[in-house]
């Protein structure tokens, strides 16, 4: 499955901790996140991602392309809903495009629990079959 990552400053350290708690499942799966989110996932956890721009410079909008294509599986979004972010139309859109696409999204880390455990039980197999 193609899964991605991102955390907003505040929400960053959350994201690192959960990603080494689950490290066994992600390590199953492909990874894509946001420029900082990803850097710190690759020096911190030593799992491979593919990073994106810094999601105020893009990156939250290049992760919904990836959608829009159906080309992502999962997205994991550690919000920070007490400050504001320049970039809060793109992470509105983002939010939008995995509603559109039927794309499962955790805006907090304890829906992200849910389904990264859905995951490793094979609740996201659907994905695959439709895929056929
Ligand atoms: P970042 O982007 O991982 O580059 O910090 C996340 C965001 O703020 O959307």
């Amino acid at each position: 499955m193609k899964i991605a990552l991102i955390a907003h400053d505040k929400k960053k350290e959350d994201m690192i901790g959960f990603v080494t708690a689950y490290k066994d499942i992600f390590a199953q799966h492909e990874l894509f996140a946001t420029g900082t989110t990803g850097k710190r996932i690759i020096e911190e956890v030593s799992l491979p991602v593919h990073r994106f721009h810094s999601g105020p410079l893009g990156g939250d909008q290049e992760i919904g392309a990836m959608i829009a294509k159906d080309e992502m599986d999962m997205v994991l979004f550690f919000r920070d809903p007490l400050t504001p972010q320049p970039h809060e139309p793109d992470v509105t859109a983002l939010i939008r495009l995995a509603d559109v696409y039927q794309v499962p999204l955790a805006t907090n880390m304890g829906t992200a629990e849910v389904l990264v455990r859905g995951l490793k039980g094979g609740f996201m197999d659907w994905r695959k079959l439709r895929d056929n």
